[in-house]
């Protein structure tokens, strides 16, 4: 088994890194930066997007587990005093696995169409100007928005912003997709829904509209693209397969997460 180590740069993490590695070694484990079976990510949720990100090409045929250097999250669960039991479990395969869609993004300018990847969520904001966008599910309008942006988050997004814009938290083994709102103008000329709305996952969410100011962000990215006519978010068909303890639960992820 091939196993990669995978650092935020920016973060000091202690030497977990060269701990991880030194027990991968003497457990038999071979160390594949570019290749591996698994991907050991030393941080917190933030370094698990960069960690996706990074291995996209290969998100297939590879798996996620993630060691804190400080609290747990969501998408880890092991400490670094828990790093030799951690290579016992692996062994023994007593690991807990989940696996979910990633969603993905169709951007379409005037010329042509990129595709984008994200864990968390698909953003379109504007933080200069109102923007103003024609909203459709499954191709069916909902409304014409007003206001500083629109968020499209996974369930595992949904502690993130989404969290922060007033969604509502969603358990990781539902499929959905979730449809946020950030600091909508809502008057007698200018009406949207005004709460954030649950769709199943197999749904279409289309932005159009003239996006020249607009930013499309997703995970820990941003780009300005100044000639986007339309976004198009949905489920992809790449999954992402994460490793947790053999006593994991989504619930207890929420508790160290938010309250205590
Ligand atoms: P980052 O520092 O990597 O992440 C920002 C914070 O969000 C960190 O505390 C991170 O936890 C936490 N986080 C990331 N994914 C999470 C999840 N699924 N559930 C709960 N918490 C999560 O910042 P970044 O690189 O700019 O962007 C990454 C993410 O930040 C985006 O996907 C977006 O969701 C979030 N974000 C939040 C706001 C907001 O809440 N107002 C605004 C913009 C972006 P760790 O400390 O464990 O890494
Ligand atoms: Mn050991």
């Amino acid at each position: 088994m091939k196993i990669a180590v995978f650092i935020n740069e920016h973060k000091p993490n202690n030497d977990i890194d060269k701990l991880i590695i030194g027990e991968a070694v003497s457990h038999g484990l071979i160390i594949d930066n570019k290749n591996p079976d698994i991907v050991i990510f030393v941080g917190g949720d933030g370094t698990f997007l960069r960690a996706v990100h990074h291995y996209l090409p290969i998100i297939q045929s590879v798996k996620f587990l993630g060691v804190g250097a400080g609290n747990l999250g969501f998408f880890y669960d092991f400490h670094p005093e828990d790093v030799h039991q951690l290579f016992t479990l692996l062994e023994e395969h007593e690991l807990k696995e989940t696996s979910h869609h990633l969603l993905e993004g169709q951007i379409l300018t005037e010329n042509g169409i990129e595709t984008i990847y994200a864990v968390n969520e698909i953003r379109l904001e504007n933080p200069f100007h109102t923007l103003i966008c024609d909203v459709e599910i499954n191709y069916e309008t909902l409304e014409t928005y007003r206001g500083n942006g629109l968020v499209v988050s996974s369930s595992l997004g949904s502690s993130a912003y989404n969290k922060s814009l007033g969604g509502s938290l969603i358990d990781h083994s539902l499929d959905l997709l979730e449809l946020t709102e950030i600091a909508t103008i809502q008057n007698n000329i200018n009406r949207s829904l005004g709460a954030s709305l649950v769709v199943s996952g197999d749904s279409k969410i289309t932005f159009c509209g003239n996006f020249k100011e607009a930013l499309i962000g997703y995970d820990n990215v941003v780009i300005d693209q100044h000639d986007v006519i339309r976004l198009e978010v949905y489920r992809s068909s790449k999954i992402v397969r994460l490793l947790h303890s053999p006593d994991y639960q989504y619930i207890k992820s929420l508790r160290r997460s938010f309250i205590k």
